[in-house]
């Protein structure tokens, strides 16, 4: 084990997809790791943020594990630029909405109604235990809708109350990676792309496949601005949305480095949220 960075927590083993161990150098505080004496006292103006991913279909180049992956990665970055305790973070939820990907081999998916379920679940869990700013972190597509829906149908249900923060946000929603790094084709995330490659291949090289002879596939437009319901074949015959043959670990770097900086930014606005305003 590494020695332990000054102003750190002692590690705590909180991923494991491999039997790999990966230790989080912790500054702020994993719900896992407490008793329920020390969350009650976190309570009530600490946000409690819930990261939330997905078991699915990458490609023919990467594991069905990346969202999961990538996600536990912006955390644990994300960890150590924040003040100590100042959030408490929940253990990773690697099941995601899926379905549009079942037909690829490895996908395990809730559907969507029970995904919305579930997550309503959790805030009702958090808001008896006295939370009051809770958010869902989601690094995983499919859950956008879902997630955006059970913060709405949650503010309904607790009407009464003016003091609660109810958010749901994806990562790669925080920061314009391109602004900062002209080599990058895309313009925006797609699906076992450029991005997500690059990301895996800054973390574990050795899980990423051959991409040289990828095709770029576009992501399309699909009449907009209408929304049209799709299901992972009709746009990709490999499983990918994007154009992973141009990924790179240094690539990976930068865009683990501005989407760590931007969460943590944002993080830091929910803290310092005055506990009424509906704007911040
Ligand atoms: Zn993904």
């Amino acid at each position: 084990m590494p020695s332990l960075p000054v102003g750190c927590r002692p590690p705590l083993r909180v991923f494991d997809f491999d039997q790999t161990s990966i230790w989080l150098f912790t500054r702020t505080v994993n719900l896992t790791d407490l008793s329920w004496q020390r969350i009650a006292a976190l309570a009530p103006d600490t946000p409690i943020v819930f990261p939330i991913a997905a078991i699915e279909q990458h490609g023919l180049h990467l594991p069905v594990a990346t969202d999961s992956m990538l996600l536990a990665e912006v955390v644990r970055r994300t960890n150590v630029l924040l003040p100590i305790e100042s959030v408490l973070f929940g253990p990773l939820q690697w099941l995601g909405n899926s379905d549009h990907h079942l037909h690829f081999a490895g996908t395990l998916s809730a559907e969507p109604r029970g995904y919305i379920d579930m997550l309503n679940r959790m805030i009702d869990n958090a808001v008896q235990h006295g939370f009051r700013r809770i958010v869902f972190l989601n690094g995983h597509g499919g859950n956008d809708v879902p997630g955006r829906q059970a913060v709405f149908e949650a503010r309904q249900r607790y009407r009464s109350r003016k003091d609660l923060l109810l958010l749901f946000t994806t990562y790669w929603d925080h920061a314009k990676p391109w602004f900062t790094r002209d080599d990058l084709v895309q313009r925006y995330m797609g699906h076992a792309c450029e991005w997500e490659t690059s990301m895996i291949q800054a973390i574990h090289p050795e899980l990423v496949g051959d991409i040289d002879e990828l095709e770029d596939v576009a992501a399309g437009f699909g009449f907009e601005p209408a929304y049209r319901g799709w299901i992972t074949d009709d746009r990709t015959v490999a499983g990918h949305i994007g154009c992973p043959r141009h990924a790179s670990p240094e690539k990976g770097e930068h865009l683990f480095t501005v989407y760590a900086d931007s969460v943590a930014e944002f993080l830091r606005r929910v803290c310092d949220w005055d506990g009424q305003s509906f704007d911040r």
